[in-house]
């Protein structure tokens, strides 16, 4: 889908948080015709993805994101605890 008509999309994703954002990914690349409504005009102040593991780092792989991404990451970090390196979680 274009984002020329609204009307024409299979799917419509309510929110664009990360769960909206991926899944909208992946249902884009699966040629579906996908719609995200989000209410908010402007990005969020915080930051929301401080520390991540390599479950969403595989789902960021199916999105075809994960070369984009890595050169960003403390990859180090991680693997020194199978907690979150950065908040503990
Ligand atoms: C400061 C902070 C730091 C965090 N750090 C981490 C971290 O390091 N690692 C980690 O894994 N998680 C972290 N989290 C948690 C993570 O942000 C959440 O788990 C994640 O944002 C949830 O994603 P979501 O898409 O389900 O919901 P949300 O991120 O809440 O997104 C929902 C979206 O839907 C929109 N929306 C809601 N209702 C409507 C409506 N009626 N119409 C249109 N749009 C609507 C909202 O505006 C919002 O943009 C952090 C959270 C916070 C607040």
């Amino acid at each position: 889908m274009t984002g020329d008509d609204p009307g024409d999309a299979d799917v419509v994703i309510v929110g664009y948080g990360p769960v909206g954002a991926m899944v909208a990914n992946l249902l884009g690349q699966a040629g579906v015709r996908t719609i995200v409504l989000e209410r908010d005009t402007e990005p969020h102040t915080m930051p929301r993805a401080g520390a991540t593991d390599d479950e969403v780092l595989r789902v960021f792989q199916a999105a075809g994101l994960v070369d984009e991404l890595l050169p960003g990451l403390d990859l180090g970090r991680a693997r020194s605890s199978s907690r979150c390196a950065a908040t503990g979680w």
